[in-house]
């Protein structure tokens, strides 16, 4: 049967949630970008990592206030890295690393890409809690209501993520939009 099942992730994926697996690499360097960037308050305190194989594409973290555009999400950001250093729009066989959530319209633009797979640490309602002005719609709604192939593994490294938002909290003014 078509439907959510064939969407739910395999044990051999569900394995990449836990903190000591390999791949918690890619997490580190998308939590790393951002965290180094946070004292110069470009943007949230959202980092990405765009991964084909064990290549890291892209790196990226929001500039929504250095760029003045309110779509400079990290994921946006990483994938209009990948897609120009691949010379393509298709990103089918990428992994996207996010440190909270993706809001729905990085959902879509991940969907659009054709990535295979979104990790992420914290949820939407981590950082709404903080004052962003997030929509409603979590990434298990948007998959199931928009039919997307797009897989999830959640809350992974979670706490190293909070952290992330904790140390944002401590060291900058903590702009929200
Ligand atoms: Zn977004």
């Amino acid at each position: 049967m078509m439907g959510f099942t064939s969407r739910t992730i395999p044990a051999s994926l569900a394995d990449m949630a836990h903190p000591s697996h390999p791949r918690a690499r890619f997490m580190r360097a998308a939590l790393d970008d951002i965290g180094n960037a946070l004292q110069h308050e470009e943007g949230g305190p959202f980092g990405a990592c765009l991964v084909q194989g064990n290549d890291i594409l892209a790196l990226a973290h929001n500039t929504v206030l250095k760029e003045k555009d309110p779509t400079c999400h990290a994921e946006i950001n990483a994938i209009r890295l990948a897609a120009r250093a691949l010379g393509r729009h298709d990103l089918s066989g990428c992994v996207i690393y996010s440190t909270t959530e993706p809001c729905p319209m990085c959902f879509s633009a991940i969907h659009w890409a054709r990535i295979d797979i979104i990790v992420y640490g914290t949820r939407i309602a981590d950082v709404e809690a903080l004052g962003f002005h997030e929509l409603h719609i979590s990434n298990r709604q948007m998959q199931r209501l928009g039919h997307s192939p797009v897989r999830l593994i959640t809350d992974f490294m979670r706490p190293q993520c909070l952290e992330l938002l904790q140390q944002w909290q401590a060291q900058t003014h903590g702009v929200t939009y």
